[in-house]
């Protein structure tokens, strides 16, 4: 997978440039797990930009595990992107479930997610493959390392060289006090083994906000390049998500906690 130098993932935004990579700032993307309404997300988007977060994360479409439970405002949902978009400056990265929403999706997105629960849509992986927007691909929730690498290489055969990997938490024994169990060793075991860029989402990688800062900081000085964290102004009233979710003033207090250098260990 070592093609050679360490991939640098340039992602334009009204804001300037944002480069994902080693050896450059830890970037971090911030925002609901799914878009609500127009206030929810412009104050979102307000509050994490002030804190430090290049990218606004949120889902118009959401793959839930249940088909009755809330699975996005779709299009409608695009549109009050654009405008925090407008109004913030800040990326945007949203998932891509289907195929066919992908033109509409990549007006307003910055960077594509790729769920972990399509992380082997191999012909989803080749429609973002051939694609010019970056792609951030989420590990399956019980995907080796080796069929997650296999997985990016789809997208980078197809023509897409910008692919950002995230670990989301792997399935495993322990659901009682963790969601999913995040694997932070996959940190330097990707670095030895590909040169994409390594995100770590410890919201999905625990599913409880309280150990979210624990994690994210441990991410941080594991050498990951970048966080994803699930924001919401009300986390007890959110549609998916909330138990997960910090609240705009956690998440302000985290990114404090961030700048300061790793000067203890
Ligand atoms: C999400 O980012 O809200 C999400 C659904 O993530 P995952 O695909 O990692 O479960
Ligand atoms: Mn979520």
């Amino acid at each position: 997978y070592r093609h050679g130098e360490p991939s640098e993932v340039v992602v334009p935004t009204p804001n300037g440039e944002v480069i994902f990579g080693e050896g450059h700032d830890v970037v971090v993307v911030a925002g609901p797990c799914s878009v609500e309404n127009e206030s929810m997300i412009i104050e979102t988007a307000q509050r994490v930009k002030a804190a430090g977060a290049k990218f606004l994360r949120g889902g118009a479409y959401k793959p839930r595990t249940s088909p009755y439970a809330f699975q996005g405002h779709g299009e409608s949902a695009l549109d009050l992107l654009a405008a925090a978009k407008a109004k913030t400056g800040l990326g945007i990265i949203t998932e891509v479930m289907d195929a066919a929403d992908l033109e509409k999706i990549a007006e307003v997105a910055d960077v594509l997610q790729i769920g972990a629960r399509n992380m082997q849509n191999f012909s989803l992986l080749k429609r973002v493959g051939a694609q010019p927007k970056p792609v951030l691909l989420k590990r399956g929730m019980s995907a080796t390392i080796e069929e997650w690498l296999m997985a990016a290489e789809y997208i980078l055969a197809a023509g897409n060289p910008n692919v950002i990997l995230c670990e989301r938490g792997i399935r495993t024994f322990d659901r009682e006090y963790t969601r999913n169990t995040l694997d932070l060793a996959a940190i330097p075991v990707l670095r030895k083994l590909t040169h994409l860029p390594i995100m770590i989402d410890p919201s999905h990688g625990t599913g409880w906000a309280e150990f979210v800062p624990a994690m994210a900081k441990a991410a941080v000085a594991a050498g990951a390049d970048a966080l994803m964290i699930e924001v919401h102004p009300n986390p007890a009233k959110a549609l998916s998500d909330g138990a997960q979710s910090l609240t705009p003033d956690q998440f302000d207090e985290l990114m404090q906690v961030l700048q300061r250098p790793l000067v203890s260990l």
